[in-house]
């Protein structure tokens, strides 16, 4: 190049940093995606431990306010960071993840480091192995920033039920995060982790990344070994990734799927490398909009976002056409029996003898009852209550065994659905983020799961990915696909986030930062 020419690029790259400066935009490397630093990674433009110091400075000026992690840990992120900063060094060839910071859904085993289920009868558990996704992105080289906050045992829907305390909505401290994975949510809103994993029964990814305005994946049941995930529903739980947006959805999904021998669900499936379907183009494709996803309960501009991303996706190509899924009617109340009962089994191993809290007593009865009398919380001790009646002889006919069969029945629906179409589009919750305290009546609470839950009924992958804001409250969009088939729903993900603007709501937390 010239030196005139280079002159000019100087000038150039000054008058931008004044204008964005004068707009009162900083560019922070906080603010961009694993792929962005990936490559400023490799180009060894930034270090990994710069990149680390960069999140630990995020998390100790925001962290007061949101409140999305139970445990950082900077010293060992410091640690690893170095390791890779010396691979890199050596000339070590390594992935997209490497040296990229991260968080972890506390429910999630990680060896040496505390892992509570945000319940008060696991406050000192520190496991002595790796959850296999957790093995695998530290194979991968990622950096672990911290365990993040939850509702005790992923019971819930707004991580106001975390043992320990609540988590802020980082687009308005007054909003629930959504639950039950809200840390993990709101780490990667509020730009505390560039990625984090959390849990998925009947919503617990998809809704607090709807609320949060971030990439939320639960991936096909038996895609990503459960091997180390605190257990709460067995048959439903899946882990997946919240993202800034669907590149790294991809990127994070390649590292964690795959067959796993500890997890006797694990799926024998040959994952596909996730980031060949980030093609922008959804020409031809077939996307049923089902009906019994908006009605009554669901928010008229919620509804209306709905309306306009299935425009926008017949505009690109796509064949958008109304279906119908008619048991989905059955499907909350069949998942709060059969969850439940699944916890409430799950849930006996706590007893003060292996693991977490002892109150000590009189006899090992006595211990038992007062260790998991203080031990749980409200909602944990009212799903182990309902769950083993469901289960008791007398009432399992009645509840458990019509509950599976309601559950079957759910799974056709979207088997006969999916002979004529590509994916299903529906709004990811009725709402936005509700107001801490809102939902304190159970029931209500369990509502705001209605799109959700039937997807883990019938074990199928599902996304939500922000599209606009209401009141300064993100709306999440969920696309719903066959069994595998994530790879069509990063598709059509990656071609609205291309072709929109609506798709990366930036809270604003300048005030926090200064206070
Ligand atoms: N909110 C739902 C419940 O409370 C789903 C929880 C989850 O997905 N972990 O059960």
């Amino acid at each position: 190049m010239l030196l005139k020419q280079r002159m000019d690029v100087l000038k150039y790259q000054r008058l931008c940093k004044k204008v964005l400066r004068e707009e009162g935009y900083a560019l922070k490397l906080t603010n961009l995606t694993a792929h962005e630093l990936s490559d400023l990674l490799q180009n060894k433009e930034i270090s990994s431990e710069e990149l680390t110091q960069e999140y630990l400075g995020r998390i100790s000026a925001v962290e007061d306010k949101i409140q999305a992690y139970l445990t950082v840990t900077k010293d060992l992120a410091l640690e690893r960071a170095r390791e890779i900063d010396k691979k890199r060094q050596q000339g070590e060839k390594l992935g997209p993840l490497a040296g990229i910071p991260m968080a972890l859904k506390d429910n999630m085993c990680t060896e040496g480091v505390k892992t509570t289920c945000a319940s008060k009868i696991l406050y000192n558990f520190v496991p002595p192995y790796n959850a296999t996704v957790a093995e695998k992105l530290y194979g991968k080289g990622a950096v672990l920033l911290g365990k993040c906050n939850m509702d005790e045992f992923a019971m819930g829907s707004s991580t106001e039920n975390s043992g320990f305390h609540p988590t802020k909505n980082p687009h308005d401290f007054k909003a629930v995060p959504g639950g039950s994975s809200g840390g993990s949510a709101a780490a990667v809103a509020a730009e505390e982790a560039v990625y984090a994993l959390g849990s998925d029964t009947g919503g617990s990814i998809r809704q607090p990344a709807a609320f949060c305005g971030v990439v939320g994946l639960k991936p096909t049941y038996g895609s990503v070994s459960r091997y180390g995930l605190v257990a709460f529903a067995s048959s439903l739980d899946q882990i997946g990734p919240f993202t800034k947006d669907m590149t790294d959805c991809a990127l994070v999904l390649n590292a964690i799927t795959g067959h796993d021998e500890k997890d006797s669900t694990s799926a024998p499936v040959e994952a596909p490398d996730f980031t060949s379907f980030l093609t922008n183009d959804v020409k031809g494709l077939k996307i049923g909009i089902p009906k019994e996803f908006v009605g009554e309960g669901t928010d008229p501009e919620v509804a209306q976002y709905h309306k306009q991303a299935v425009e926008k996706l017949e505009e690109l190509g796509a064949i958008c056409e109304e279906v119908s899924l008619p048991h989905m009617k059955y499907a909350l109340s069949a998942y709060y029996i059969i969850a439940t009962a699944e916890a409430s089994s799950n849930l006996a191993r706590y007893d003060g003898v292996r693991y977490g809290l002892r109150v000590e007593a009189e006899d090992v009865v006595d211990m038992f009852n007062k260790t998991r009398s203080q031990g749980f919380g409200e909602e944990v001790k009212r799903r182990i209550m309902l769950g083993t009646y469901a289960l008791s002889s007398g009432y399992y006919d009645a509840y458990y065994l019509k509950a599976l069969k309601a559950r079957t029945l759910i799974k056709q629906d979207f088997d006969k659905i999916f002979e004529k179409y590509d994916c299903l589009l529906t709004p990811t919750a009725p709402t936005t983020a509700f107001d801490f305290g809102e939902k304190s009546d159970p029931l209500a609470m369990y509502l705001t799961d209605v799109c959700t839950i039937p997807v883990n009924l019938a074990g199928i992958p599902a996304l939500s990915m922000p599209f606009g804001c209401i009141k300064g409250r993100p709306v999440g969009l969920q696309l719903i696909g066959k069994v595998f088939d994530e790879g069509t729903l990063l598709r059509v993900g990656y071609t609205l986030e291309q072709n929109t603007d609506l798709t990366r709501p930036q809270p604003d937390l300048k005030g926090v930062m200064q206070g």
